[in-house]
């Protein structure tokens, strides 16, 4: 067996630990058992890796105006074009649009480039869509952006509250980790506080549906608990902190008594006061926050009310305890520490006379950014006015993540010069690019990100780049050398940008800012090679740190943390007769980001094939939209079109859209042009979890799918979805206008060689119709008035099979399972492919009751446990006869 390479999954912020062996063609992937942010766990999405890296979709070559050119001519067009923009408005004229999928060393060159020598700081990441109103909060608690605790506080804690985050879905491998945890130790409880109930809550004791936007009001009410009830750490706060005074002040005022809070966030008061005694009762209480509480338009103060009880309980910088704020994505913390955001200078410092004297000097900087630059949705506002006239976009998908997406489409599409970085195209931003540049994918690039505990660990590659590909730092720095900047970029090796970077994060560091990678600033390229993963701040020896602020000393001017002073603000849109319902956005379990990559994997687009809408059995009454039919969405910023689920984890007078569908595999479901620009004030983190919209039944006149060996373009049909499967392709179609004579239409846009049938029923609007060649099912398609057709699972499997026996022949234009066929039906644990109708097999048959039980009779839920809460409340369902 050859010999495994350990890398980092490039998904979520949990930052996993990956063993790849490859043996020719085929690439292993499994959970690395040494690496200490998973012990060798992966998630249903770190599982599929290996089947994400084919040159499907992968953009191969550098282009330019559409014309396929080679690198010196492509970095050229970059360069001169820049520098065209730059010479005649100004370096503000300019920006940078990266991503937290940049691995460090990419992040810092491209952050060199534009505030050491271009000179302005209109370099933003698409982090600030996800932690920069935590990042905000830390740098007003704390004095710098520190994430205090570590994953094994999360296992060490009595109490876990978790704020706003669906742990199981977005951070899997940490929520089987807390999971495990608690079962070796039950008296370990769970709080979940989230107005929708989540998979997250198959492990709470207490779940919280909380009023949308009402976070700040609970722990708000909490700080003033904690004083009234003896809570305070006295010593703590007057040795270590400032500001308790005016925070209680303001807290009290808002969140004066239970009855106040339980009112202000439409809980029982018996719930709020649960929540308070427990929290007043475990010293060992971690409270972890991300999306939900970071995506408001008063997110940074969300995050500073839940800091005010830590520091003012004193449960910070001890095991078991401290707030904790989770990133997204697999280097959202490398971006943060390079300056990758606007408002930031390499290294976590900001723009303070000292700072950028001190920055400027160690890049020998000619022409460094003097001020903050332009957060991204400014950004994006000035490229739609024409203040910036030239963009590079890098590893991110902004036509789609950003909100006010329509806007942000047609802003590029007037912008002068865009460029776009990438490894994949087409995607909704790549298509409107003037030049394309290759980038290195995963398994192709050698770098190193840091993951929610601080820690840094190595991506390597195991494979060559396909095509013409090339790591983002090259890419950057071959652009810089064309600009005129060769002798600050003389980059070869990604080992020498790490080493200059630590070697900054410890210029003038005698322990006055948290970031201190100084040893690695000797590091060798094979000690490079050899990386083991650390978590800074690292000592002279090299050894790091797992938990910050156990002396009581902060990075602030006084060495004091500050407790602020919060006014719950209510979220920028509010309900009204037009846009009656609040729109929250998010994540789903196997999907990430705009899906570029993790719908190439066939087990993963089946749990969750299409985009849905999650609305509450009252309001889908209300607006007379059924299970399974389709609504239309609308906003007065979009509209999009999406199944219905109806739910009662829904919290009624809300919906829930998942974020990750694009114009690329969908027609208008992209969720974030409904969503309003809004933000918050200090951190400029947009609003996306509490929009408004409403829904109505889209009124189909047809419906059917298409399953093909090859993808279709289906422009013709309202609502189009498509949908990888193993060896075809599934295409969702519904229409608003009477359907065409499908007889006509199949022979006009699917004819191909092979044997046809067909069946058509025009009195009841049915047709169905497949095509079979040598014996192989080519293509199948059906057509019904409604969306009662036939389950796709076992038609898709037949496109596994060499040859269609008499017996399927019959049965696929019946639209029923031949005899001896089972259908698994959806899919519920991707890891194993275990459908759900298989497991209500096992359920009835051999009377299963427990999520262990299926496991050990089906396997689901056995390795990365992510479909565990769902095989939970299928039991549930099976043994309440629904
Ligand atoms: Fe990757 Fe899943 Fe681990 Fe996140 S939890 S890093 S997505 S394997």
């Amino acid at each position: 067996m050859p010999e495994a390479v350990r890398t980092t999954c490039p998904y979520c912020g949990v930052g996993c630990g990956v063993l790849v062996t490859r043996d020719g063609e085929r690439i292993k992937v499994s959970g690395d058992p040494e690496h200490p942010a998973n012990f060798g766990r992966l998630c249903s999405k770190g599982a599929a890796l290996g089947e994400t890296l084919d040159a499907e979709g992968r953009l191969l070559q550098p282009m330019v105006d559409g014309r396929t050119v080679d690198w010196d001519t492509a970095l050229a067009a970059v360069a001169d074009g820049f520098k065209r923009v730059i010479d005649e408005h100004g370096p503000d004229a300019v920006a940078f649009y990266v991503s937290g999928q940049l691995l460090t060393e990419d992040y810092y060159v491209a952050n060199k480039l534009m505030k050491g020598f271009i000179g302005s700081a209109n370099i933003d990441t698409n982090s600030r869509l996800c932690m920069s109103s935590a990042v905000a909060a830390h740098k007003r608690a704390f004095g710098s952006d520190t994430v205090p605790v570590c994953y094994e506080d999360l296992e060490q804690a009595d109490l876990v509250v978790l704020v706003g985050s669906n742990t199981a879905w977005t951070h899997p491998v940490l929520y089987q980790r807390m999971a495990a945890a608690k079962r070796q130790r039950p008296v370990m409880r769970v709080m979940v506080l989230d107005p929708r109930r989540t998979a997250t809550c198959d492990i709470a004791d207490l779940h919280l549906a909380l009023k949308p936007g009402s976070d700040a009001f609970l722990f708000n009410g909490l700080l003033g608990y904690l004083q009234r009830h003896d809570g305070l750490d006295l010593e703590f706060i007057e040795r270590h902190t400032e500001g308790l005074d005016e925070a209680l002040a303001v807290a009290n005022g808002s969140a004066p008594d239970i009855a106040a809070v339980a009112q202000a966030c439409e809980l029982s008061e018996a719930e709020v006061a649960r929540f308070y005694e427990w929290f007043a009762q475990t010293e060992r209480t971690v409270t972890l926050w991300s999306q939900g509480v970071n995506q408001s338009s008063s997110g940074v103060d969300k995050g500073n009310a839940i800091i005010n009880v830590h520091l003012a309980s004193g449960r910070i910088g001890r095991a078991g305890m401290g707030p904790f704020s989770i990133t997204g994505q697999p280097n959202a913390m490398g971006g943060r520490e390079v300056g990758g955001l606007a408002n930031q200078l390499a290294a976590h410092m900001d723009f303070d006379a000292e700072s950028l004297s001190r920055v400027a000097r160690f890049w020998n900087a000619p022409r460094p950014a003097g001020r903050p630059g332009l957060k991204a949705v400014e950004l994006f506002q000035a490229i739609e006015r024409g203040d910036i006239k030239a963009v590079w976009i890098m590893a991110t998908n902004p036509a789609v993540s950003l909100p006010e997406a329509d806007r942000v489409r047609a802003a590029l599409r007037d912008c002068e010069l865009v460029v776009v970085s990438d490894c994949v195209h087409p995607t909704d931003t790549s298509e409107l690019a003037h030049v394309l540049l290759p980038a290195a994918g995963w398994g192709e690039k050698d770098g190193t990100v840091t993951n929610s505990e601080r820690r840094l660990s190595r991506q390597r590659a195991f494979m060559a780049p396909l095509g013409e590909a090339r790591p983002d730092w090259w890419i950057v720095t071959q652009v810089a050398r064309r600009m005129g900047f060769a002798d600050a970029f003389p980059y070869e090796h990604p080992a020498a940008v790490l080493r200059e970077f630590a070697a900054l994060t410890a210029l003038d560091n005698a322990g006055s800012r948290d970031l201190d990678l100084g040893p690695v600033q000797d590091l060798s390229d094979a000690a490079y090679g050899a990386f083991e993963p650390m978590q800074w701040p690292l000592d002279n020896a090299g050894r790091g740190r797992q938990r910050l602020f156990a002396d009581g000393r902060f990075y602030t001017d006084s060495g004091r943390a500050r407790l602020i002073a919060v006014t719950p603000r209510p979220p920028m849109q509010t309900v009204d007769h037009a846009y009656p319902l609040v729109l929250n956005t998010g994540r789903i379990r196997d999907q990430w980001h705009t899906m570029t990559r993790t719908a190439k994997s066939a087990r993963l687009t089946t749990h969750t094939p299409e985009p849905f809408v999650q609305i509450h059995p009252a309001d889908a009454a209300r607006f007379r939209v059924q299970q399974d039919g389709l609504a239309r969405l609308s906003s007065p910023h979009g509209r999009l079109l999406a199944r219905v689920k109806v739910d009662t984890d829904q919290r009624p007078g809300s919906v829930f859209v998942p974020m990750h569908w694009s114009d690329a595999n969908a027609c208008c479901a992209r969720v974030d042009s409904l969503v309003a620009a809004h933000t918050d004030p200090v951190s400029g983190q947009p609003e996306s979890k509490h929009g408004v919209a409403h829904i109505e039944p889209f009124n189909a006149q047809w419906h059917g799918f298409i399953l093909s060996r090859r993808p279709l373009e289906l422009g013709f049909a309202d609502y189009c979805v498509s949908i990888r499967g193993v060896e075809h392709w599934r295409h969702e179609l519904a229409g608003e206008s009477p359907p065409p004579d499908w007889g006509v239409w199949v022979q006009e846009h699917l004819l191909g060689p092979g044997e046809w049938l067909e069946y058509a029923d025009p009195a009841t609007g049915r047709y169905r119709a497949a095509r079979l060649q040598h014996g192989r099912l080519e293509m199948v398609l059906f057509v019904a008035p409604d969306w009662g057709l036939p389950e796709r699972t076992w038609l898709g499997q037949l496109f596994a099979e060499d040859h269609i026996d008499d017996m399927a022949r019959m049965s696929l234009l019946v639209g029923k399972a031949r005899g001896g066929m089972p259908d698994q039906g959806r899919t519920v644990c991707s890891c194993f492919n275990v459908g759900l109708n298989t497991i209500l097999d096992a359920i009835k048959n051999q009377g299963l009751v427990k999520p262990e039980q299926i496991g050990a009779a089906l396997k689901a839920g056995t390795n990365c446990g992510s479909c565990v809460p769902e095989l939970r409340e299928i039991l549930a369902r099976a043994a309440s006869g629904a």
